[in-house]
C-alpha cells in the first residue's frame, strides 16, 4: 500500500465535492493519472473489476432483450463520417484522425471512432433485407475517443472512454420509440436497481440533440455539487441517415423502405463514475453488493486466528467472494483502508470474541457492526448480501428525490440553483422557438434546460416561468459537466 492511501480521505464530500472525488480517485487506487497524454487514464484492478462486472450485467440484459453482440474495428472512414453532414458537423472538432501509416501518408484519413453509427449503418446496408429481418438488434463493447476540449475529470469526462453502443433498425417511427422506451427500462433495471444510481430520463430539447438524431433521450444522475451529469443517452436518428447509407429492407406490401434506426449507449466508465460519487462517503468507497471487485474481507487481529479465518473463508466462498487480510498495518489501520475501499462486509476475528465462539462483522452499508456466533456466520451473510445494495438504493433515492423543487420564476430558480438543486417549471416550448428562453437562463443563472419527462405527460396551464407565453410543457434546469 502507497503513503498517500494510508492518510485516508481528508476532503468532505458535501463540502469539497471535487476534491473529494479526486482523492478517492487517487487514493483508492481506482485509476492514475499520471500517464502522458493529457486527458487518458490508466484505469486500475480496483475499478477494472468492478467495470467487468458493471459489463456483465449490461450485457446479459440487452442480450436477454434480443441484442447480439458485434465487435467493429476501431477506425472508421473518413468518408463514412462525411456520409450524413450533420453527424460530421457534430462530432469534427472531436475527431482524432490516423492520417499516415508507417512512413506512407494514407489516400483516405481514418478517425478513432468517437461513436460508430457511421461503421454499423454501412454493414447494415449490407445485411438487412426485408422486413422479416427487422428488428435488427445490435451491440458492441468498446472504448470510443473524443477530443473533448472542456477541461477533463477522470471517469467522468475524458478523451477516451469505456462504453457499450446498442444500434439498430426498425420497420417504423413508431417501432424505434418503443425501443427507446425499452432502452429507458434497461437503464432502470440496471443503472438504478442493480448499481443503485437514481436518474431522471429526459428528452432533451430539439436544440441539443445528439449529432443526427431526430429525438434525443438522455438520464441525468446527480452529484453533490448540484450538477447533473449525462449517463445513457437513447436516439432516434433522423432517416437522413438510414438514407446516406442506404439501409432499405422490402416491405410486406414488396415496396422497398428506409430503416428506422435508434442507438443507445451506456458509457460503463462514466456511470461507474456515479457509483462512486452516489454511494461514497466521507470514509471512501461504498461499492453495492453486486460490483464490489471483493465482497468481503476478513481481518483477524493476532495472528493466532489466522487459522480460524482459512476456516470462515473456506465456510463462506461459496456465497461471497472473499479474501483475508495478512498485511502486518495496526488493526485500526486495517480497518480504515477496507472501509475506504468501499468493501460490503468486515468480518474482525478477535481473541475475546474467539473465545466466546463469535466474531464480529462489519457492514458498510448501514455502517454498523454486529456480533454473531460463529456457527450463524454464513446465514447472517447471505442475509445481508440480500439487504445490501437495496440499504444503498433506498438512502440514494431519498437523497436524489429531495433535490429537486418546483419554481415559479427565473428569480427562484436561481435561488434553487444556487443551493444545489434542480428546478422544475413551466416552459413555452422545447421546439426550436424554446431556445430563447433557454438563453436567457443560460445567460443569468449558468444553468440548462435539460429536458422534459417522457412519463410526465400531465396537461400543463399557465405561463412560461421565463417569457409571457403559454407554456406548453414541464421541464427541468440544471447545471451540468
Ligand atoms: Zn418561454
Amino acid at each position: 500500500m502507497s503513503k498517500k492511501s494510508e492518510e485516508g480521505i481528508t476532503a468532505k464530500k458535501n463540502e469539497n465535492f471535487s476534491e473529494w472525488f479526486t482523492q478517492v480517485v487517487q487514493k483508492c487506487e481506482l485509476a492514475d493519472l499520471r500517464y502522458n497524454i493529457k486527458g487518458f487514464l490508466v484505469f486500475q484492478p480496483w475499478s477494472v473489476l468492478a467495470m467487468e462486472k458493471m459489463y456483465d450485467y449490461m450485457e446479459k440484459n440487452l442480450q436477454k432483450k434480443g441484442h447480439k453482440p458485434y465487435w467493429f474495428p476501431t477506425l472508421i472512414p473518413e468518408s463514412n463520417l462525411k456520409k450524413e453532414s450533420e453527424h460530421l458537423s457534430g462530432f469534427t472538432p472531436e475527431v482524432f484522425w490516423i492520417s499516415s501509416s508507417g512512413k506512407d501518408k494514407l489516400d483516405e484519413p481514418l478517425a478513432l471512432r468517437p461513436t460508430s453509427e457511421t461503421a454499423f449503418y454501412q454493414m447494415f446496408s449490407l445485411w438487412i433485407r426485408s422486413y422479416k429481418d427487422l428488428p435488427f438488434k445490435t451491440y458492441q463493447r468498446a472504448n470510443i475517443f473524443r477530443y473533448d476540449t472542456k477541461a477533463t475529470r477522470p471517469f467522468l469526462r475524458s478523451r477516451e472512454f469505456h462504453w457499450i453502443e446498442t444500434h439498430c433498425a426498425h420497420e417504423s417511427e413508431k417501432n424505434a420509440l418503443q425501443q427507446v422506451k425499452e432502452d429507458m427500462k434497461t437503464t432502470k433495471e440496471v443503472m438504478h436497481d442493480i448499481f443503485g444510481v437514481p436518474f431522471i430520463f429526459f428528452e432533451r430539447p430539439q436544440w441539443d440533440k445528439f449529432p443526427g438524431a431526430s429525438r434525443t433521450f438522455a438520464a441525468d444522475a446527480l452529484n453533490p455539487d448540484g450538477k447533473v451529469i449525462q449517463q445513457p443517452s437513447t436516439h432516434m436518428i433522423s432517416q437522413e441517415f438510414s438514407k446516406a447509407f442506404d439501409v432499405k429492407f422490402k416491405d410486406k406490401d414488396g415496396k422497398d423502405k428506409y430503416s428506422f434506426m435508434t442507438c443507445y449507449g451506456p458509457a460503463i466508465s462514466r456511470i461507474f463514475a456515479s457509483v462512486v460519487i452516489t454511494h461514497g462517503d466521507d470514509k471512501g468507497l461504498k461499492f453495492p453488493w453486486e460490483i464490489a471487485p471483493i465482497q468481503t474481507v476478513i481481518v483477524p487481529i493476532d495472528a493466532k486466528l489466522n487459522k480460524k479465518a482459512e476456516k470462515i473463508k473456506k465456510e463462506i466462498e461459496k456465497i461471497v467472494n472473499v479474501e483475508i487480510d495478512y498485511s502486518d498495518k495496526r488493526p485500526g489501520e486495517k480497518f480504515n483502508y477496507w472501509e475506504m475501499k468501499g468493501i460490503p462486509i468486515r468480518i474482525d476475528l478477535g481473541l475475546q470474541d474467539s473465545k466466546k465462539g463469535k466474531v464480529t462483522i462489519f457492514r458498510r452499508d448501514l455502517d454498523k457492526k454486529i456480533v454473531v456466533s460463529e456457527k450463524s456466520i454464513v446465514k447472517e451473510i447471505s442475509k445481508i448480501s440480500r439487504e445490501f445494495t437495496k440499504n444503498l438504493i433506498k438512502k440514494a433515492d431519498r437523497v436524489f428525490d429531495n433535490r429537486i423543487k418546483e419554481v415559479k420564476d427565473i428569480k427562484e430558480m436561481e435561488k434553487a440553483i444556487k443551493e444545489g438543486l434542480v428546478a422544475k417549471c413551466r416552459f413555452c416550448s422545447t421546439q426550436a422557438d424554446g431556445i430563447k428562453c433557454a438563453e436567457v437562463i443560460e445567460k443569468n443563472i449558468g444553468a440548462e434546460v435539460r429536458g422534459t419527462r417522457l412519463d410526465e405527460k400531465t396537461k400543463v396551464s399557465g405561463k412560461c416561468a421565463i417569457c409571457d407565453k403559454k407554456a406548453s410543457v414541464i421541464v427541468y434546469i440544471a447545471k451540468s459537466y
